[in-house]
């Protein structure tokens, strides 16, 4: 059982941004900017190289109902970056699929 199990089992605590029968999205742990939101398929999924059609059509149908959740979060939200990382290499750290849906402000200086 990885981590992301063990959230949407609700064994670990998180703050759920958005929930159905087939996906979970919760704030991350670490926040790169406020409202950064992981959107995972409750599936054991490890990564995209896993995904079925229908997985992807659960999860990546939900990427906009949860981009939209997360900008109505904050009125200083003017963007949004979407990103998922796919293997070590790719610089996953948790072996269960997930989308990062950060937040961007106009002035978060991330692009310098
Ligand atoms: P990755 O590096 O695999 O693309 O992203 C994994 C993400 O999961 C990281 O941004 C990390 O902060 C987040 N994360 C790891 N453990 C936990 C946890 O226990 N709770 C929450 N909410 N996020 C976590």
């Amino acid at each position: 059982m990885d981590i992301f199990d063990k959230i949407i089992a609700g064994e670990i605590p998180s703050y759920t941004v958005y929930e159905d029968e087939d996906v979970l999205a919760f704030l991350d742990i670490s926040q790169v900017t406020p409202g950064h939101t992981l959107l995972v398929p409750k599936a054991d999924v490890a990564d995209i190289f896993d995904y079925t059609d229908d997985i992807a059509k659960k999860v990546l149908l939900k990427l906009p109902v949860v981009a939209a959740a997360v900008k109505a979060s904050n009125p200083d939200i003017t963007g949004i970056n979407i990103q998922s990382n796919n293997g070590v290499s790719a610089g996953q750290t948790v072996r269960h699929s997930h989308w990062h849906i950060i937040p961007r402000f106009d002035d978060d200086n991330l692009n310098s």
